[in-house]
Parts: structure tokens; sequence; C-alpha cells
């Protein structure tokens, strides 16, 4: 028997919802329970897979290739379970599938309405979540705040739900901000209140309060939203500011929230013996050492682009006992002018993903900088693309070699379009998607990190280095060290003399957790730092 956890948020947004409930995810894991998650988006779009990253920010990746939203990482990075298309549900897929039966005649020649077809469509979802991954709870956060038109279907569907089920089977937590006003330094609890108002106005009344606030909620507050929201103050925490994201699940802890919402799904489980997600976080805070990272991309003024990999980074420095100094350097901003003015002093550079032209002559450069100057280079995806046109071009002699990308009749065509992708007209969804598998050259940089011969990793890409010129690059010293076999194509290349000048044709970030550190992350910060290099 699943139970089931909606989280609401209310105010405003931006305040954390996301890593609350990832947060309570892990709390929950660490009683014993199988956790799973979901997330619903409310706007129109399929997935965010065709939305620019100033939009949206990063576009996570599940293992069954989902295109999903941003929060889907912190849910896989604190819970550490591989979450999948199912978890990430939009109001887009929602209605293209209910719209899809209707041409089917599903319907039976009724008339398709909100309610009951799409609030069962999205009742379907929870359901279906649930019985496919076998969870004791499954989480789900409702995108946007209360009060937004589009979320109503939404909210109306998980009212249903608690309607149809024990109430100790369904529980509703509300996020909220707690400001202070400027000049005084008095919290206000009116925009709590009315958010409860208006979740109460569509048939929900929250369980648990989770409130946001810069300042100390004190007992008072807590007593008068209790009063106003009807929740006993135990049901009442705060989110508070933390050094390490990674630490709310402790703050939660400590103020008896896990303990309240077993009590409420009426389940008891003893607290954990060890207590491993602690000492993580205890270790990451006790380090010492700094190491600085350059991180070359285009989309470098809004970091949430590279959510993952920053995090994926961060936390792989903390394992090995450094903090990172991350520069964000804007990639288009790297001519032979500056390249080098703009590169000085880093202990490593990451290049991660990206898609279209601008800024890629500035990732060239990177690379051939740090080859040269034989500083660490961590190329993903579109960052292994431009490590590998470097070399095609400044040691090859391939003056004009590039991906079809962005120059599509060039003479060296060193990164191309797989076959199969070649004659897609839709942009949405028909990238090579989710995960494959990599066979490891033993010995090599990337063949030691793994420590073994198969992995599978995360994909997000449409183009390829080109099998044509592997003997050319061969011949200038680079390696083809992970080979997908299946269609033979070129998953992970590196440099032989470098100290790590290493490209990779997935996301590895995708794959890392702070308790799990990706091995070519591990080792990239190692060679950085100058251990074991
Ligand atoms: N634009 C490149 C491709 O489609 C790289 C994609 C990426 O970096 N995720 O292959």
């Amino acid at each position: 028997m699943t139970k089931y956890i909606f989280v609401t948020g209310g105010v405003v947004s931006g305040i954390g919802k996301g890593i609350s409930c990832a947060s309570i995810g892990r709390m929950l894991k660490d009683r014993g329970l199988k956790v799973f998650m979901q997330k619903f988006d409310p706007y129109i779009n399929i997935d965010p897979g065709t939305m620019s990253p100033y939009q949206h920010g990063e576009v996570f990746v599940t293992v069954d290739g989902g295109e999903t939203d941003l929060d889907l990482g912190h849910y896989e990075r604190f819970i550490d379970e591989e979450l999948t298309k199912n978890s990430s549900i939009t109001s887009g897929k929602v209605y293209f599938s209910v719209i899809d039966k209707e041409r089917q005649g599903v319907y039976g020649g009724t008339t398709i309405q909100v309610i009951p077809h799409i609030t069962d469509e999205i009742k379907s979802k929870v359901y279906t979540v649930a019985k496919e991954s076998n969870a004791d709870v499954v989480i789900t956060e409702i995108g946007g705040t209360v009060g937004d038109i589009e979320s109503l279907p939404f909210l109306e569907a998980i009212r249903q739900i608690h309607a149809e089920n024990k109430k100790e089977d369904v529980l509703f937590v509300h996020t909220t901000l707690v400001p202070t006003v400027p000049g005084s330094n008095e919290l206000k609890t009116k925009p709590t209140q009315h958010s409860y108002k208006e979740l109460m106005s569509l048939g929900i009344k929250p369980d648990i309060f989770i409130l946001r606030s810069d300042e100390v909620i004190t007992m008072d507050i807590k007593k008068k939203i209790s009063l106003f929201c009807d929740v006993p103050v135990e049901a009442i925490v705060q989110s508070e500011n933390v050094e390490l994201i990674y630490e709310v699940p402790l703050s939660f802890r400590r103020q008896g929230l896990d303990d309240y919402i077993l009590h409420k799904l009426d389940l008891d489980l003893p607290k954990p013996e060890k207590d491993t997600w602690k000492d993580m976080v205890t270790r990451f805070k006790s380090a010492q050492k700094l190491i600085t990272i350059g991180l070359v991309g285009k989309y470098v003024q809004l970091h949430d682009a590279y959510l993952s990999v920053a995090n994926a980074l961060v936390d792989a420095a903390y394992d090995a006992g450094y903090k990172v100094n991350l520069r964000w350097i804007y990639s288009a901003e790297l001519t032979e002018e500056t390249v080098c003015d703009k590169l000085k002093g880093l202990d490593g550079v990451l290049v991660p993903g990206g898609f279209g032209s601008r800024g890629l002559e500035g990732m060239i450069l990177t690379s051939k900088y740090c080859r040269e100057h034989d500083v660490p280079y961590f190329g993903i995806c579109l960052g292994m693309q431009m490590l590998v046109v470097d070399v095609a071009r400044h040691k090859a002699g391939m003056k004009d070699a590039h991906s079809t990308e962005v120059l599509p009749d060039t003479a060296h065509p060193i990164i191309t379009m797989m076959p199969d992708k070649a004659n897609l007209t839709n942009i949405g969804g028909t990238l090579r998607l989710g995960n494959w598998e990599c066979s490891l050259k033993e010995g090599t940089i990337a063949g030691k990190a793994y420590g073994k011969k198969k992995i599978v990793e995360r994909h997000r890409h449409r183009y390829e280095l080109n099998n044509m010129y592997r003997e050319d690059l061969a011949k200038e010293g680079m390696i083809f060290s992970g080979i997908n076999d299946e269609k033979d194509l070129v998953e992970i290349v590196e440099m032989k003399d470098c100290r790590f000048h290493v490209g990779c044709q997935f996301h590895p970030e995708f794959n890392s957790r702070p308790n799990r550190i990706h091995p070519l992350f591990k080792a990239f910060v190692l060679a950085s730092t100058k251990e074991n290099a």
C-alpha cells in the first residue's frame, strides 16, 4: 500500500520547495521507507526539452530518456533513486494524452472536460508511479504557487486523491514565505494565512506548513499560524538558511518533521542506527583546502542552467576535502587575445553541454589553452565535441574542422549528426536520450576512474564524433577510451600525455550523488588538485 505526500507552494515561488520535497524524501528514506518522487509542472510544454535554459534552467535527463524539470536532479541527489519519465508531468503531457485518447475514440462519444477527464489523467499519473515504483511513499510536488490558473486541475486531482484514500494515506504539505516588512524586523504571517484560505477554498486542508524565512520563526509566530491555519505547532517547521543544501533534511529532523510525518501517516518506524547523511554533511563542511575551477559555458549568467554539473563538481571536491572556488566564464568572451588572461590561475576547467553556435570558438580555445598549459580539462557533451574540434584544427591541421551543427558545409565535419537523426523534423524528444552502454578501454584515465569495463550513462545530444576521422585524431594522441559497441559511437575521448584532458559525450552529472560521487568528476577534481595526477 502506497502513501502519498503532496507538496504545494504559497505566496511566492523560488523559496526552495524542490529542496524541501527532496529533504522530506531523504528523511523518510532514512527511516527505512522506499520513496519515489514526482513533479507536476502546470505549463503547457510537453516537457522542458525544447525550452531555453534562460526560461527553465537545466533540463534534467532520467535514465529512460525523460527530459525533465531540474528539481528532479535535487530529488535524485537527495534520495539516491533513479526516477523516470513519469516523475515529470506537465499540463501539456496531460492534455496531449487526453486528446490522443479522444482521437482514438477511447471516451466513447462523451464530452471531454477538465473534470473528470483531465483530473482523471492526472490522478492516473500518481497511481501509475506508485504501482511502477512499488514505493511506500510517493512524494509529489506541485509546481508554481497556489492561485495560479494553470495549477487548478492538479489541485483538484490531489483533492480527489485525498477523498478516495484513507486519511492516514494522504498528506498535504504547504510551503510558504514568511516575510519581514522593510524598516521593522517584524515577521508577517498574513501571506501564509491567505495562501491557506486559497487552498481551503479548493478543498485542500494542509497538514503541515514549511515556512521559509531569513529570520528565526519564533514560537509566537508558530502559535499564530497554528491558530489561523488550524494545525498544531508541531506541524509547523522552518526552512532555515543553511550553508549546504544537504543540511536541510538535518534541520527538518531537528525540528521533528520526520516524526510528525510518520505520526500523520500512522507509521511507527525506528530512527536509523547509522546517520550516514549527517556524517557526509559533517565531512563536506570540514573541507579546508581550496581549488579554483573555471566553468566555461554560454549560459553562465544563469547558474541554474548548469545545476547538476555544478553540484557534481562541488560535491566531488568536498568529498576529496576541497572547497571549490567556482569561476563562471562566459565562453563568447574568450578570444585568442583574452583566453590566457581569463583562464590564468585556474586549477581545472570544465566545459559543459550546450546547443547552438554562440560561444563555441571560446570553448575550442579553452581546450587548446588547457592542452598547452597542462591544465585539467573536462568536456561534457558539447565540451567534448569542442575538445575534438580543437585537436582536429590545431593538431591535425584541419583548419575549418567543426561540428555540422554550426557549420553544415565544412570540409572537415568532425562532429556530425547521427544518420538515424538526420531526417527528423520535430525537435521535441528526438535527441539521443537517456541510458546507453559504453565499453571502457583498460589502462586509460576513464578505465581507471570507473574501475570496470562496461558502464551505462545518460545522454542528451544529436551530434557525434565522426568515425571517419578516428584514425587522424588517434595519430595526434587522442585515445577513444569509451565506445558504444552497439552503434560504434565514441563516448569518451582523452588526450595522451595530458594530466587530464577528457571529454565524454554523455552527461555524467546526472549520475553523481553527494554520497556516491561520479568517477569522472572525482578523477577530474583529483587531477586539478594534483593529487593522484
Ligand atoms: N549540441 C550538441 C549536440 O546536440 C551537444 C548537446 C549537449 O551538449 N547536450 O550533440
